[in-house]
C-alpha cells in the first residue's frame, strides 16, 4: 500500500469520526484532493486508491498536470476543482478546464466565467468565496454582500451556483476554528432559506477539518494529510 493511499484511508477514517461526532452521515462530506504543487505520480497514486476530486491554485500548473495526465492515463476521468485566487485575464482557461470553481470573490469573475463556459459543458460548479475573519484577510466577498452576489450568480446561465467556500484564519482550538465557519453555517442556512437550491459548503482543510465537519461541512480540502509538508509555502 502506498503512502499516499495510506493518508487517505486516515483522512477518510477522521472525516468519519468528527461526522459520528457530530452526529453527521460520513457520505454527506465529500474528500478533495489539494494536490497544488505535486506532480502528476502522486495524482496517480490518489487516483489509484479511489480519490476523484482534486483541487489545483494555480492555473498553469493545473492546465500543465492535466496535459501529461492526458498523455499518460486517456481513459482516467478526474474531477477538477479550481480554488486559489482568480485573475479576470485567466477566466477563459478555467471554463473550459475545470468542473468546479470555489474561489469566487466577485461578480464580475462569476459573469465572465458563464459567458466563458463552452457550450459543449454541463454548466459550471461554483462556491462564492466568503471572508469570514473580517480584518484579517483580505480573500473573500463580505459576509453582508453575500446574500445579493448569491442571487446574482445563481441567474448567471452557464453557472450553477453550489454553495459557499472560506479559509478562516488559522485558529488555536477546536472552539476557535469553530466560530466562522458557524458564522458561514448561519449564512448558507439563510440562502437556502431565501429559496437558493445550494448544496454544498466547502470548508475545512488538514488542520481544521473537525471543526469544519461540526458546522456542516458538505466538502473538506485536504492537501498536506493526503501528500505530505509541501516545499514550499503555498
Ligand atoms: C492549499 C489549500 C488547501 C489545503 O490545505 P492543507 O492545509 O494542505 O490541507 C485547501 N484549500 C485551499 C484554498 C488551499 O489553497
Amino acid at each position: 500500500m502506498s503512502l499516499i493511499s495510506r493518508n487517505l484511508q486516515v483522512v477518510h477514517d477522521g472525516i468519519a469520526t468528527a461526522a459520528h461526532r457530530a452526529g453527521r452521515n460520513p457520505d454527506e462530506i465529500r474528500l478533495l484532493a489539494v494536490s497544488k504543487t505535486f506532480g502528476v505520480d502522486a495524482i496517480l497514486e490518489a487516483a489509484q486508491a479511489g480519490q476523484k476530486a482534486f483541487g489545483e491554485n494555480y492555473l498553469q500548473e493545473a492546465l500543465d498536470k492535466m496535459t501529461e495526465l492526458q498523455a499518460r492515463q486517456p481513459a482516467l476521468r478526474l474531477e477538477w476543482h479550481f480554488i486559489g485566487p482568480i485573475q479576470s485575464n485567466k477566466t477563459r482557461p478555467i471554463a473550459e478546464h475545470f468542473d468546479w470553481v470555489h474561489s469566487i470573490e466577485r461578480e464580475k469573475i462569476a459573469q465572465r466565467l458563464s459567458d466563458q463556459r463552452p457550450q459543449h459543458l454541463p454548466p459550471l460548479n461554483v462556491c462564492l468565496q466568503i471572508n469570514i475573519s473580517g480584518e484579517a484577510s483580505k480573500s473573500g466577498a463580505a459576509l453582508d454582500q453575500a446574500s445579493e452576489m448569491a442571487h446574482a450568480v445563481a441567474r448567471m446561465p452557464r453557472l450553477r451556483l453550489r454553495g459557499l467556500m472560506a479559509i478562516p484564519e488559522p485558529a488555536e482550538n477546536f472552539e476557535q476554528q469553530r466560530a466562522p465557519f458557524r458564522r458561514l453555517h448561519q449564512l448558507f442556512n439563510e440562502l437556502r432559506a431565501q429559496g437558493l437550491p445550494i448544496d454544498t459548503l466547502s470548508i475545512g482543510m488538514s488542520a481544521d477539518m473537525a471543526a469544519a465537519i461540526a458546522e456542516g461541512s458538505t466538502m473538506v480540502r485536504v492537501g498536506t494529510a493526503i501528500f505530505g509538508k509541501r516545499d514550499y509555502a503555498k
